[in-house]
C-alpha cells in the first residue's frame, strides 16, 4: 500500500515525503505551478498533474494501490487570497472537492488535511486551541476551513476518515541540507529576511508596526517543517492503528515571537546587519497566533523539537549553501 502526497513537490510536502519514504511507498502528485521536482526525494514515484484533473486522479487509482492521501496542494498566500479570491476557491476548494470525489468512487479512505492557523481569523483568546472559534478574515482562510467542514460531512456518511492539521508558521529546512523554503516569488518572512542578509535582496519590509502586540508588529508562532512532517505520520499511524479519527489538530510551538524579534534572531545567527524599511499593515494579517498544541501532544504524544534558534539556524544552514 502507497501513500499519495499530493503537492510534494512543495514546501512542507516536500519535507514530509523525505520522513514517509524511509518506511512507506510515496506516489506523489504536484503540477508544479508553486513546487520543484527537485525537492521530491528520489524513493518517492513523482507524477506531474493536477489533483484538479479527474483523469489524472483515476490514473494514479488505477495503478497504485493507496492507502491514504496527505493533500498539501493549495495557494497559501493570504495577501495574495485577498486580491484574487476566485483563484483560491477555484484551486483551494474546488480541486479539493475533484480528489475526494475520486478517494470515495476508489475507496481510498485516509486523508491528512493541511489546514491553517488562517482559519481562526482574529483568534478570542491569546492561546489558540483547537475550541476557539474560527471566522476567518481571508479567502485563504475560508477556503481551508470550507475543506474542514465538508471533510465533516463526508466522514458522516461515507467509510472516510480524516485527520486536519492546522499549522502554524512552518519554517526552518531539512538537516540533510538537500531541501529547504523556497517560494517563487518567496513572500515569507524568514527566507527574505535571510536572503536580505546575504545580500540576495536589498531591504525587507516590516508589514504594520501598529498592531495591538509587544512591540506593535505582528506577533506568530513559527513550527520547524521536520515537525510538521512528523505529525502528518503520526497522525496516519493513529488512524491506521483505529486510535483517532476524523481530528483536528493545532500544530505549533506555543511561543508567539514578533517580526521584529525574527529580525533581531535572524540578525544574532548570521552575524549579519539587516536594512529595515517599515511599511504599512498587509492585507489580511491579524495581529497575533499563537497554538496550543495540548490535544496532538495528550492524544499522539507529538511534541515540536526545534525551538526558533534552531528553526532559523536550520534555516540559515540551507539559504548560506
Ligand atoms: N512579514 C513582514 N515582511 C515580509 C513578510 C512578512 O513583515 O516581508 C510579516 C507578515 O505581515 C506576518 C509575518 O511577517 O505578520 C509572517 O508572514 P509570513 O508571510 O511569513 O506568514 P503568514 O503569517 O502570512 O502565514
Amino acid at each position: 500500500m502507497a501513500i499519495l502526497v499530493c503537492g510534494g513537490a512543495g514546501y512542507i510536502g516536500s519535507h514530509t515525503v523525505k520522513e514517509l519514504v524511509t518506511t512507506y511507498e510515496v506516489v506523489v502528485l504536484d503540477n508544479l505551478t508553486t513546487g520543484f521536482e527537485s525537492l521530491v526525494d528520489e524513493r518517492a514515484t513523482f507524477v506531474k498533474g493536477d489533483l484538479g484533473d479527474p483523469e489524472v486522479v483515476d490514473t494514479i487509482f488505477k495503478t497504485y494501490s493507496i492507502d491514504a492521501v496527505f493533500h498539501f496542494a493549495a495557494n497559501s498566500l493570504v495577501g495574495e487570497s485577498v486580491e484574487n479570491p476566485l483563484k483560491y476557491y477555484r484551486n483551494n476548494v474546488g480541486a479539493t472537492l475533484v480528489l475526494l470525489e475520486k478517494m470515495i468512487e476508489y475507496n481510498v479512505n485516509r486523508f491528512i488535511f493541511s489546514s491553517t492557523a488562517a482559519t481562526y481569523g482574529i483568534p478570542n483568546s491569546e492561546l489558540i486551541t483547537e475550541e476557539t472559534a474560527t471566522n476567518p478574515i481571508n479567502p485563504y482562510g475560508r477556503s481551508k476551513l470550507m475543506i474542514e467542514q465538508i471533510l465533516a460531512d463526508m466522514a458522516r456518511v461515507h467509510d472516510f476518515q480524516y485527520v486536519v492539521l492546522r499549522y502554524f508558521n512552518a519554517a526552518g529546512a531539512h538537516h540533510s541540507g538537500e531541501i529547504g523554503e523556497s517560494h517563487d516569488p518567496e513572500s515569507h518572512l524568514i527566507p527574505i529576511v535571510l536572503q536580505h542578509l546575504l545580500g540576495e535582496r536589498e531591504q525587507i519590509s516590516v508589514f504594520g508596526t501598529d498592531y495591538e502586540t509587544s512591540d506593535g508588529t505582528c506577533v506568530r508562532d513559527y513550527i520547524h517543517v521536520t515537525d510538521l512532517a512528523r505529525a502528518h505520520i503520526l497522525s496516519y499511524e493513529g488512524m491506521t492503528g483505529g486510535k483517532i479519527a476524523n481530528q483536528t489538530y493545532n500544530l505549533g510551538n506555543g511561543a508567539g515571537y514578533s517580526v521584529n524579534e525574527i529580525i533581531e534572531t535572524c540578525q544574532q545567527i548570521s552575524g549579519k546587519q539587516a536594512t529595515i524599511n517599515y511599511a504599512p499593515r498587509r492585507a489580511g494579517d491579524p495581529a497575533a497566533l499563537v497554538a496550543s498544541s495540548d490535544k496532538i501532544s495528550k492524544e499522539l504524544g507529538w511534541q515540536p523539537t526545534f525551538d526558533l534558534t534552531a528553526i532559523i539556524s536550520s534555516a540559515w544552514a540551507w539559504h548560506s549553501k
